[in-house]
């Protein structure tokens, strides 16, 4: 194991909002390294903060204690090919479990537009993708492997310490640290991808309908405009013909070029002349082209994000989403405000885990980005005012406001999960600023 003190090890997020100097950083190699870090944390009377990868917005993983990072518990332990169950680590990141995966014949059901996520730290804060018959991440995990506030090791599952799995599904890194994670995956499928430009009004009128009619759904709408860039995602038969892959040639165009190095550029043209914004985004609207292509499901669902930005995300009852984005669009045209990134809308179904964003209802997401140079607060306080309006849920890795009084309302299992914390951690060893706000102290 590799220890290093504050002064070696400054930590910051991939948006770059949130920095920590933790006492110290403890990089584990192993199970044993992780009860080591844990125990010693507790003797020292310090906190101890798992990290993933350093992609949520919030300060879910800052300390001023002992930082623990995982990367080197990584890759897949186990494959049963009878039941689709594979056994990761849980450093492993979600770019080298796709290819593991697809090289064992599966993948995972659904997945969010990017791969760069640790697949613990994705967990924890609930990542998902798009899909009305689908659910997140967290709702494929079938067992876990956690070390506790004393060190010891507790696997639990539907069947083992029922009430810890049901927590620690989305666990917040507030009640142990995942080392591996057991998953049902599904056969390796490919998806049929069809994207181009709509308008906004006639699309958010039979949106609940596109939404059921296609496997994986999703539009993004850009602020002072009336455009939106649509993407339908479908699992293809086998020996269907379709198109195939994007060229290498349209795919560094279309995701280098456009979506990154130009993107790039357009935002710090924003961020220097923030009046152009409304023309600027007139024309990024307008560049947006269509295309269709056919590709293995997570090459079709992730994609590199280069360009920095901050980032809110609620989650409302489907049926509201119409009302959350044209009174988002009311907001937009009534202020002065600069807005070069889209807002984005997706779906998933209703699921049973405690603190996952689409408990116990159908849910849609809206999710609004700023570029990390520009002034963002008056815009995500308006956006939350709204999402309060439809008891709006925010993504736990993603800027908002909300404390435990007003989140409790808004999970029935909420109480349950603040028992199984006090249970497993009764001095808050896993606590920080974050979790004192979220879950209350
Ligand atoms: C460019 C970008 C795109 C994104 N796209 C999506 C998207 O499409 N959908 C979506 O839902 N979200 C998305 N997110 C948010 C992101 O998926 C979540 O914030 C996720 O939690 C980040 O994973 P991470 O590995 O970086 O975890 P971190 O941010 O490092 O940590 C997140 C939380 O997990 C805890 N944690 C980490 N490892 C462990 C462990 N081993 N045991 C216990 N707890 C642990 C940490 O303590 C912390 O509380 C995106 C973020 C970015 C920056």
């Amino acid at each position: 194991m590799r220890w290093t003190g504050r002064s070696e090890q400054e930590w910051r997020n991939w948006a770059g909002n949130q920095s920590a100097s933790p006492i110290q950083v403890a990089q584990a190699r192993d199970l044993d390294d992780v009860s080591l870090v844990v125990r010693s944390a507790a003797d020292r009377g310090l906190q101890v903060r798992p990290v993933g990868a350093g992609h949520s917005f919030t300060a879910a993983a800052v300390t001023d204690g002992v930082l623990l990072r995982l990367d080197h518990l990584s890759g897949v332990t186990a494959i049963d090919p009878a039941t689709r169950r594979v056994r990761v680590l849980a450093g492993t990141k979600l770019h080298q479990l796709n290819p593991a995966l697809q090289e064992a014949g599966l993948a995972l059901p659904n997945l969010g537009d990017i791969d760069r996520q640790a697949l613990a730290g994705a967990i924890a804060t609930g990542t998902h993708g798009t899909g009305t018959r689908l659910h997140g991440i967290a709702s494929a995990v079938t067992g876990l492997t956690l070390v506790l506030a004393d060190g010891t090791v507790l696997e639990c599952s539907a069947q083992r310490h029922t009430d810890v799995f049901e927590a620690a599904r989305v666990g917040l890194g507030a009640l142990g640290v995942v080392t591996e994670v057991e998953l049902q995956c599904v056969p390796a499928f490919r998806l049929h991808a069809v994207e181009r430009p709509e308008p906004l009004l006639p699309l958010l009128e039979r949106v609940q309908e596109e939404a059921d009619a296609h496997d994986h759904f999703e539009l993004y709408w850009f602020p002072h405009t009336d455009r939106t860039m649509t993407k339908r995602n479908n699992r293809v038969e086998e020996g269907a013909h379709l198109p195939g892959p994007l060229t290498a040639w349209r795919a560094w165009v279309d995701d280098e070029l456009m979506a990154n190095g130009l993107f790039e550029q357009v935002n710090r043209a924003a961020a220097r002349w923030p009046a152009t914004v409304p023309a600027m985004a007139q024309m990024t609207g307008r560049a947006q082209t269509a295309r269709e292509f056919t590709d293995v499901s997570w090459r079709v669902f992730c994609s590199r994000r280069a360009v920095r930005f901050v980032e809110s995300e609620y989650a409302v009852p489907r049926a509201a989403v119409r009302d959350v984005v044209l009174a988002l669009k009311d907001w937009v045209d009534r202020h002065d405000e600069a807005l070069p990134f889209p807002v984005e809308v997706r779906f998933l179904a209703a699921d049973d885990v405690w603190l996952s964003t689409s408990h116990g209802r159908d849910t849609a997401y809206v999710a609004v980005h700023q570029y990390h140079r520009m002034e963002y607060a008056r815009y995500f306080a308006a956006f939350e005012a709204i999402v309060a309006e439809h008891a709006g849920r925010p993504h736990w890795g993603k800027l908002h406001t909300l404390d435990a009084e007003r989140l409790r309302p808004l999970y029935p299992r909420f109480d349950d999960f603040l028992a199984v914390r006090r249970k497993l951690d009764p001095t808050g060893l896993f606590g920080n600023a974050y979790l004192e706000r979220v879950l209350g102290s």
